[in-house]
C-alpha cells in the first residue's frame, strides 16, 4: 500500500480557458512540505493547507505522485496541467531543484500543451525561470501568485501576506521578460476585513483587483489570468471567534457578479475547490439549498466556456433576497 507521502491531495479533470479556448485540464496538488513563509512572519492569516503537509515528504515521493497521477491519465491525458502544491514551486526546501527538473521533464512527455505552477513573488528570479523554461520548451509556462487584494491594507495588513508591490511588480517584470504566462489570485470576502460583513464591499473589492492585475499584466507585458477563489473555511483557522461571529461566507451570487463585472477585462476563473478542509456544505461558498449545485456548475461551465450569457441565465428567489438586504 502507498504511503500518505506517495499520494497527491487532490487531483481533478476539469475545463479551463486558456489563450480564449476552452481546453481539458488536469489540476493536482502535491503533498509538499509546509510552506516555509509560515516560519518567520506567521503564515498568511486566510491560509491553512499546511494541514494538507507532510514534513516527510521526500523528493523521490514528489516525482512519484506526479508519475502516478500521469499514469491514470495516459489514455486520455488534458491539454493542460495545474500543478499545486501547498506553498511554493520555487522555494527549494518544499521543491528539490532536482525534483523540479524531473517532475517538469516528466509533464513534458506527456505531450500536454500548457503548465501552470505556483510561487510567492519572491521566489522568482531569472535563474529559475530560465531553468524550467529550458526544460518545459516549447511547451508554455504560467506562473502563479497569490496576490488577494491589490488594496495593500487588505493584503498586507489584515491578511498579512507579506507581498509588498514592489516584489509583485518585479515578479511579474520577470514573467514578461522570460514570456511566461502571469496569473493573480484573487480572494473574494475573507473574514474580519469588509465593515458590516457586507457583500458589497467584498465585490468590489475582488472587481478592482481583477483589474489591477490585468493593467500589471499589460505593463509588463505578459499574458495573464485571474483565479478568483471564494474564501472557505476550513474547520481549523486563524481567525478568533469575534473576527467570525457575523461572518458569512461569500455568496455565489457575488462569485457571478466579479464574472460579470470582470469579463470583458480579461480571463477570469474560479476556484471551488477546499482542499478537503472543510466539512459539509456550509464551510464553502455557496446560495440557497435549491440553486447551489446548479450554480457551481454552472461556474465550472464559464470557466471553460467564458459564455457569460448563459452564466447569466441562471437565476433564483433568493438573489434578489440578497440584493434586497445589501441596499
Ligand atoms: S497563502 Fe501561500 S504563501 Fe501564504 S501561507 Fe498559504 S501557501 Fe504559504
Ligand atoms: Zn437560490
Amino acid at each position: 500500500m502507498k504511503s500518505k507521502d506517495e499520494i497527491p491531495v487532490w487531483t481533478e479533470v476539469r475545463s479551463a480557458n486558456i489563450n480564449g479556448k476552452k481546453v481539458s485540464s488536469l489540476a493536482i496538488t502535491l503533498r509538499t512540505k509546509p510552506c516555509r513563509f509560515q516560519g518567520s512572519t506567521g503564515s498568511c492569516k486566510f491560509c491553512e493547507l499546511r494541514q494538507n503537509a507532510s514534513s516527510s515528504v521526500s523528493a523521490d515521493n514528489l516525482v512519484s505522485q506526479v508519475q502516478a497521477t500521469l499514469k491514470s491519465q495516459k489514455k486520455n491525458m488534458p491539454e493542460h496541467i495545474d500543478l499545486f502544491g501547498l506553498g511554493t514551486f520555487f522555494d527549494d526546501v518544499e521543491m528539490p531543484p532536482s525534483a523540479r527538473r524531473k517532475i517538469v521533464d516528466e509533464i513534458k512527455q506527456a505531450g500536454i500543451k500548457s503548465l501552470l505552477i505556483e510561487s510567492r513573488a519572491e521566489y522568482i528570479t531569472e535563474r529559475r525561470l530560465k531553468e524550467i523554461v529550458r526544460v518545459l520548451s516549447p511547451i508554455r509556462l504560467e506562473v502563479a501568485i497569490g496576490i488577494e487584494s491589490t488594496n495593500p491594507l487588505i493584503r498586507e495588513t489584515l491578511l498579512k501576506k507579506n507581498c509588498r508591490k514592489e516584489t509583485l511588480e518585479k515578479a511579474i517584470s520577470l514573467l514578461g521578460k522570460a514570456k511566461v504566462g502571469f496569473l493573480g489570485y484573487v480572494l473574494l470576502k475573507p473574514p474580519s476585513v469588509f465593515d458590516d460583513n457586507r457583500e458589497k464591499e467584498a465585490i468590489e473589492d475582488a472587481v478592482k483587483s481583477a483589474v489591477d492585475i490585468f493593467t500589471l499584466g499589460k505593463k509588463y507585458s505578459t499574458s495573464t489570468r485571474v483565479g478568483l477563489n471564494p474564501f472557505y473555511l476550513p474547520n481549523k483557522n486563524q481567525f478568533s471567534r469575534e473576527e467570525l461571529e457575523n461572518y458569512t461566507l461569500p455568496s455565489l451570487w457575488s462569485v457571478i457578479e466579479v464574472l460579470r463585472r470582470t469579463h470583458r477585462a480579461g480571463t477570469v476563473f474560479v476556484g471551488l475547490n477546499s482542499e478537503g478542509l472543510t466539512t459539509g456544505p456550509r464551510g464553502e461558498a455557496c446560495s440557497c439549498n435549491n440553486c447551489t449545485e446548479d450554480l457551481k456548475q454552472a461556474i465550472r461551465e464559464y470557466n471553460g466556456s467564458r459564455n457569460l450569457g448563459k452564466l447569466l441565465s441562471y437565476n433564483c428567489e433568493c438573489k434578489y433576497r440578497s440584493e434586497r438586504e445589501e441596499k
